[in-house]
């Protein structure tokens, strides 16, 4: 199938590893230019050189926080200044901390409301004006399954990704008769460095990293732990022209893990 991204210009956040930079990959790969932002400059440039190895759109990288206002504007005044235009932006940050709730004062919900909703929030504003004039756009979120179901220790994230829901429901609302799309993608278990680090123990006796893997894919229906490229491909698909009717939608990435029936 062709995805007809051939053409279109992808900013992709988040894009240094995980689940951004196989985003990023699945976009080039069906011939978009992708522009990607990440804070830190040497994984960044790495995933640059991986991705124009694909020998096919143009791709920059260009640093970026997305905490940090002053440093959103800039990327995607750069961003519309050397490619003339936004179709495709693919909103993801790394995810807030786990733990209980007392844990956290206010100074980690803050962050985590920065990190989580308010990034979101600043690129999709800044990013319209620039997808307005070409008579369509994709805006796709990265959240998490635990918009869907009870995800323990997931307090920050939960709330603030419940946030993002709502706004991109929102936002599909006010901006589909612009022909722009606004959608989620719910991660389930996904192997990146954010699952190594958040749900593997590394307490003295802990089985080995493979042994919690194993067990934790046994509460999966389809018995094992997601790819990136899998959850990229769906993001690629929302991304195309082909996916024009699909707009206010949160779709999971799960192996089956989510156990509700509706
Ligand atoms: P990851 O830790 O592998 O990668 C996170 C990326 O975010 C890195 O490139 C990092 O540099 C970048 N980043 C972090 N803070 C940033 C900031 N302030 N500004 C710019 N870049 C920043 O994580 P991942 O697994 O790829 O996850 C991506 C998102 O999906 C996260 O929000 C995560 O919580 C969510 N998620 C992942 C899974 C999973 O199974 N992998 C499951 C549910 C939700």
């Amino acid at each position: 199938m062709d995805l007809q991204l051939t053409g279109k210009t992808a900013l992709v956040l988040a894009a240094s590893k995980g689940l951004g930079k196989a985003c990023a990959l699945a976009l080039a790969a069906e011939g978009a230019d992708v522009i990607i932002g990440a804070r830190e400059q040497t994984n960044l440039d790495a995933a640059a050189k991986h991705i124009a190895a694909l020998g096919k759109g143009r791709v920059r990288a260009i640093r970026v926080d997305v905490t940090d206002a002053a440093s959103v504007a800039a990327m995607i005044d750069t961003a519309a200044a050397e490619f003339g235009k936004i179709d495709i932006l693919v909103n993801n940050a790394g995810g807030p901390p786990f733990g209980k709730f007392e844990s956290f004062d206010d100074a980690a919900w803050q962050s985590a409301f920065e990190l989580t909703l308010l990034s979101t929030v600043r690129f999709s504003r800044l990013v319209v004006p620039h997808m307005r004039p070409t008579g369509s756009g994709r805006i796709i979120n990265i959240t998490s399954l635990s918009t869907k179901t009870y995800l323990p220790g997931s307090v920050l994230s939960t709330s603030l990704r419940l946030g993002v829901v709502g706004m991109a429901k929102m936002l599909a609302n006010e901006l589909g008769p612009d022909n722009i799309t606004v959608n989620n993608v719910a991660p389930g278990s996904i192997l990146t460095d954010r699952l190594r680090h958040s749900m593997t123990s590394t307490a003295p006796g802990a089985p080995s990293f493979e042994e919690q893997l194993a067990e934790h894919a046994k509460g999966i229906p389809l018995g094992r732990i997601g790819k990136p490229e899998e959850l990229a491909a769906l993001v690629a698909f929302l991304a195309s022209p082909l996916a024009g009717y699909i707009t206010g939608a949160t779709i999971p990435v799960d192996g089956g893990a989510i156990k509700a029936t509706v």
